[in-house]
Parts: C-alpha cells; structure tokens; sequence
C-alpha cells in the first residue's frame, strides 16, 4: 500500500490528530509533539495539502489555484511580507518591465484602470487583493532550512528556522518549491571592492538617486536594472557611469505602437523566431539608430534566441539610451580590475575615481542550499534541469513554480499546471483522508 495513504488511515484515527486538527486555523495542518530527539526540531507539524515555499508572486499563484480546486495549502515564507522582493528590494522608481497583461496571475486581472505598466506600488497592492481575493495567509518569518524526501514514510519533511531560531518540521506529500530565481544577490569578486572609501550597494538595496545627487556612480551591470538605475542618478543630478563587459541587446520598450514584448509574441505564433528576431531588430535600428557607436555592441544572435538559449533578457529601453547619447550617462566598456580606496581600475590599464558603486549584478536561485534533492534542480545553477515548458514537476511530489526564466507569465503557467496534477492525486487519496 502507497505508505501516505497508510499514513492517513491510521492518523485519521488518532484522537490527537482530530483534536488538534480540528484546532488549527482553516484546519489546514495539524501539531503534533516531537517524536524527535535533541538533534532534531521541537515541534512536528503534518500538512495535508501541499507546502508552498515562497510567498512571492508565484507561491501565491500556486496556492490560487490550488484552492480554487478545494485543496489547501500552506505558505512558508522567510520574509515578513508577500512579495517580499517587490516590497523590501526594489527601487522606488520600478514598474513592470512588461505589460500587465502578460504579468497577471492565474483566476485574477488587474484592475481596469491600473496603467499598462503598474508601478511597483500598484503591483504590490494587487497581490494583496490576490491574496485576500483566495484566503491565502502566508505563514511569515519562517525560513526554510532543508526540505528531504523521506521514503519510508512517503513524505517530504520540511525544517523551517523561525525569528527566535525556533525549529519547526512540516511534512507533507506535496512540495511546491516557489523561492524564486532571484532568491539571493549575486556580488562579483574583485580585489579590492570591499575596502572600496564609498558605499557599495547591490540594486536590491538601492531605493532612490537622490542619496546620490553630484556624485560619480560606477554602476556594474548593464541589464534592465543597471540601465535603469542609470537613468534614475541621472534624474537626481548624479553622474553614473556603466560597465558593460559583454555585449547587450537594447530594444524599445515599444514599437509600431505596440509593446515591444507583445508584439514579439504575437509574432511569434506565425514565424520562426529568427524572423522576428530580424524584425525586432530592424525596427530598434530605426528607432533607436545603431547602439554600437555608444559603446552597446549587440550580440551576435537575435533577443529572443538569446534568451531562449542563455535566458539572457534584453534591454526594454525606458529612456537610458537617450542619455547615454546626450552623453549624461557614460559607458565604460572594459571590465573593473580592482579597486583601490576611490580609485577603480580597468583592464586597459586606465583607472578613475568614483564616489559609490552600484553593483546591477543579479541574482540567483537559492535552491541547492535547502533541498536535498539533486535530480530535478541543477545544483549549479539552482533552476529544474528540464527546460521549458517541462521543468514544473518533478518526482515524489516534488513541483516547481516560477523558475522558467520567462517573468510572472512563465510562473502563471507552472501554477496551473501544478494545480491541476496535484487536484488528480488529491482526489484519489480524499477517501483515506476524511472519512
Ligand atoms: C527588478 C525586477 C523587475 C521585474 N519585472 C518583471 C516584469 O515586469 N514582468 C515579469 O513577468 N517579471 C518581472 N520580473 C521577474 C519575476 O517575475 C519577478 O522576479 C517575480 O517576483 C518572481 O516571482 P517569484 O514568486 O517566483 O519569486 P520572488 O518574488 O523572488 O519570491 C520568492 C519568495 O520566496 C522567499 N524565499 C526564498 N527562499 C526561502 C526559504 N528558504 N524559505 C522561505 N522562503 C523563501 C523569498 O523571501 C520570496 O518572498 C522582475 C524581476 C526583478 C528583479
């Protein structure tokens, strides 16, 4: 016999669990003492449902339409917020990248007068209203610290780390893994960056430009962040400079009055994507003239392959080209070599001195470090090894959401997806269940 199904049979008759069962909020898991010895966590607590881990846009997703198909679920989140990347690291000035109709979550569209890019502000106040919308009551402050299939009981058994370093242990049959592809900030080595005389900020805690007004800024990294942050300085008078090491696509954030992301994809229904590679690129040339002759060399293959290839995104331009052009905004095209006191050094040999650093250089999945699984998540780089469209599920209940490397739409589609798997096996064991 399937050992969960046993599982349930026997626990379905243990007055302690109906007693405590019956207690918890939503009756969505129960707490039972530890069995466990000193080595291991205080308290046990077996969920019914699914455990989401992550109390972002996709965690929030999942567990969406998980209970529109009647199954609860629990979120384990580390933060004290949903969303905890839009609230706590991001700039003041950030919106959506992309249009809001291709960043809704599943069962919920923005509201009708939201703009066509929703400030973060806005984007925010709609995943509470999702939220709110589904029941969903994340459980915050609860880091989790290692999740590991246990196979002879059938069950994944989750620790989680709490404020005051309490230790919980959930188990459960399903595991949603929601933490994100931009769990952890990703900081480049260089010798000398941490005796650097300025502040060095990394993008997630950068809030505004007019703590930098008249100052020189290195910014590293040319992505949609970098380039931004570069615009925002310039807004408060500072004078930011930009590494860009490698070359970069730029395209118009939109064209032929449309966006330039929808645009891409309607395309794409009817031509290979190297054609509208083309297209794209063509148009941006017009629009925006040959980037190379300020320093932005362009790849050698087109936006969208690159990023269906290396998941590099391309540059949604919002303004930074024109100052780049005006000259407000300077590239520096070799990389840093070392930094020393105010002085930076670049592998030409030439060196300048700079009042901070911005440091716009990603992030990364955080994945290997908690789960103790290996098939399904690469421990290299955090992501599932199967690529996209397949990457969503794993083996023995194990699922992932949002690591597709294509924004909130990516995660939308895992979401259903999962819900969907998940609502056939909770089906089939509801019998052993509840009666
Ligand atoms: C600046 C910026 C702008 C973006 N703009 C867009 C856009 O316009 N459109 C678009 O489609 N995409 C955009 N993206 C990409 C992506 O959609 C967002 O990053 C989105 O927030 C991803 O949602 P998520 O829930 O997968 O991950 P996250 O939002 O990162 O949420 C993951 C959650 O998991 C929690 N967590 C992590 N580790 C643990 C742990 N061990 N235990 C418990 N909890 C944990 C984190 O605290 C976090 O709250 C943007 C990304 C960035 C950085």
């Amino acid at each position: 016999m399937d050992p969960w199904r046993e599982y349930e049979g026997k626990r379905i008759h243990d007055p302690l669990f109906l007693k405590e069962y019956h207690q918890t909020s939503d009756n969505l898991y129960m707490s039972v003492p530890s069995t466990a010895t000193s080595s291991r966590p205080k308290r046990c607590i077996t969920v019914p449902g699914p455990i989401v881990v992550g109390a972002g846009p996709s965690g929030l997703a999942v567990a969406a339409c998980l209970k529109e198909k009647g199954i609860p679920s629990i979120i384990l989140e580390r933060s004290d917020c949903i969303a905890s990347l839009w609230q706590h690291k991001t700039y003041d000035r950030l919106s959506l990248h992309l249009p809001k109709k291709f960043c809704e979550l599943p069962l919920m569209p923005f509201p009708f007068d939201f703009p066509p890019y929703p400030s973060k502000k806005q984007f925010v106040l709609y995943l509470e209203a999702y939220a709110k919308q589904f029941g969903i009551n994340p459980l915050f402050n609860r880091s989790v610290s290692s999740a590991e299939y246990d196979k002879t009981v059938g069950l994944w058994r989750v620790h989680t780390i709490g404020p005051k370093n309490e230790e919980v242990e959930y188990t459960c049959r399903w595991l949603i893994v929601a933490t994100g592809e931009n769990a952890e900030i990703v900081t480049p080595e260089i010798e000398g960056l941490t005796g650097f005389s300025g502040p060095v900020v990394h993008t997630s805690m950068y809030k505004s430009g007019q703590y930098f007004e008249g100052k020189r800024v290195l910014v590293i990294g040319s992505g949609n962040s970098g380039m931004e942050v570069c615009l925002d300085l310039c807004n408060h008078n500072g004078h930011p400079h930009i590494v860009v090491r490698d070359t970069v696509h730029i395209l118009p954030r939109e064209m032929l009055g449309q966006s330039t992301f929808g645009l891409s994809m309607w395309l794409l229904k009817w031509f290979p994507v190297r054609w509208v590679d083309r297209f794209l690129l063509l148009i941006s040339w017009f629009m925006l003239g040959n980037t190379a002759r300020y320093g932005l060399k362009r790849p050698n293959i087109g936006p969208l392959e690159l990023k269906s290839v290396t998941g590099k995104t391309p540059v949604l331009d919002v303004g930074t080209l024109s100052r780049i052009k005006s000259g407000d905004i300077k590239v520096v095209k070799p990389s840093v070599s070392k930094f020393d006191g105010k002085r930076v050094e670049f592998v030409d040999g030439q060196s300048e001195e700079f009042d901070a650093v911005v440091l716009a250089t990603g992030y990364k999945s955080n994945v290997p470090l908690w789960l103790k699984e290996t098939e399904m998540f690469s421990e290299t780089d955090g992501l599932p090894r199967k690529p996209f469209p397949n990457g969503w599920k794993g083996e023995m209940g194990l699922y992932a959401v949002g690591f597709t490397r294509r924004g909130l739409m990516g995660a939308s589609m895992d979401a259903t997806r999962i819900a969907q798997d998940i609502e056939i096996l909770w089906k089939r064991a509801e019998p052993y269940q509840y009666n």
